[in-house]
Order: C-alpha cells, then structure tokens, then sequence
C-alpha cells in the first residue's frame, strides 16, 4: 500500500493565506504525505512551523562558484526533508539537462532527503508520438533509488489543460513498468499538470496515481484542502 502524497509547488510565491493556521491543510497528517516546496526564503520559516518542506530545486555540489545557487546539501542542513529535481521550469528556464537532474537527485539521496524528481514530455513530443521515448531517456537517467517520480506532461503545467484521466494511468503504468521489479509496487508516482479540486478525484482514483504535485491550485488553502481530502479518501477505499 502507497501512502498517497500530496505536494504544493509554490513557485516563486509567497506562502498562501493561512499557511500555518492551526487546521492548515498544509500541516503534515497520517493518512496523507503532505509536503510543501516554498521559495528559498520561505524554508526556514516552514521547517519551523514543522512543515514537511523541500527545496524547489537545488544544487548537487555541496559548495563553491555557483553564483545565484543554493546547494542540496545546504537544505538539507536547514531541515528541510525533500528536493524537487527537474521541474520542466527547471529544464526549460535553466538548462537543466538529464544528467543535471540526475546529479542533483543523487546528492539528495547522499544527504538523506527525499528527491521527488519530475519527468514528462512537451506537447511537440506529444504530437509526434514521442511521449514514451522521452520519458524513458528522463527515466533511465535517475538514480535507481529514486522513490518519488512526479510524471508532468509540460503541455498540462499551469495551463488549466490536465492529462486526462487515461492519458495520466497511461503514462503511469508505462513509467512503473520502468522501475526494477523489487522496487516497482513500493515507488510513489505522482501526476502534476493543472490537477485540481474538480478533477483530483478521477486522476487519483486511477490505480498507478499515488498523489499529486500541485501549482496553481495549492496557492488557494481551501482548494489545496480539497485536494488532499480526495487524496485521503482515495487511500482509504
Ligand atoms: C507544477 O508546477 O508542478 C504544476 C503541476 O503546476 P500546475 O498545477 O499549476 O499545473
């Protein structure tokens, strides 16, 4: 059984309204694995207030000539619990090869946090049928250990366009039948691209969805809550 986890990726944004309210969804819970990734200058702040927080990204050296980065060692120090490796934004905005990614989820794995690495095609690799090929050579570029892969189709990231649900179970199952047969029912993958309170339910009722990596909608608290409600009740049916 896959506990289900939830993530909020804020961005390069503010934490929301009501972030460390007492009843705030984004508080860790037992039936779900919620995590939230603020900027670098919001970290400290929720590993105080005992958030489960990770890093947008960082870098795999643990010091040195890397103006403008902070390293995966470094977050770690903080207290922070897990590192987002290769969002699209990442690979897109600052050229963040396959081989990048796969340096910064090793270092992640070296100082003993959770990376939760994203793959996913664009909408040309999409159209051209090459949706499996280029999630494949992502894949096949991690670290064997990797155990959180948040699959998100770049054409479905902040564009209120989600995979549907048979396009999202698709992708996944093709994504698990990647992973090393003692490993495969035990790795979380995650769906991100436009998930929302609508349609959380029919993308994490699908039996390969194990939660979701949420942007646009984990800035609203109240739907981030329904999001993780879903999620709790997926994992209980
Ligand atoms: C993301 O940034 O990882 C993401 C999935 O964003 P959104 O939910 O806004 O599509």
């Amino acid at each position: 059984m896959r506990t289900p986890l939830i993530a909020a990726n804020w961005k390069m944004n503010p934490p929301p309204l009501g972030w460390d309210a007492a009843d705030s969804p984004y508080r860790p819970r037992p039936d779900v694995d919620v995590i939230v990734f603020p900027t670098f200058l919001d970290l400290a702040q929720c590993v105080d207030a005992e958030m489960n927080t990770g890093a947008q990204c960082g870098h795999p050296d643990p010091a040195g000539a890397h103006t403008g980065d902070v390293s995966v060692a470094m977050v770690s120090d903080l207290g922070c619990t897990y590192v987002l490796c290769g969002h699209s934004e990442r690979r897109q905005g600052h050229g963040e090869t396959d081989a990048f990614v796969a340096r910064e989820a090793q270092a992640a794995l070296d100082a003993g946090l959770e990376p939760v690495v994203c793959i996913g095609e664009t909408q040309e690799e999409r159209d051209a049928g090459k949706e499996r090929d280029v999630v494949q050579r992502q894949f096949a570029a991690l670290p064997s250990d990797v155990s959180v892969i948040a699959y998100e189709p770049v054409w479905a990231i902040g564009t209120g366009k989600n995979a549907t649900p048979e396009q999202a179970q698709e992708m996944h199952a093709f994504i698990r039948s990647l992973i090393a047969p003692e490993r495969r029912a035990s790795v979380r993958i995650l769906y991100g691209g436009s998930m929302n309170e609508k349609n959380a339910k029919e993308l994490l009722g699908q039996p390969d969805i194990d939660g979701g990596l949420i942007g646009g909608a984990s800035l609203k608290s109240e739907s981030f809550l329904k999001i993780v409600e879903v999620a709790a009740d997926v994992g209980r049916a």
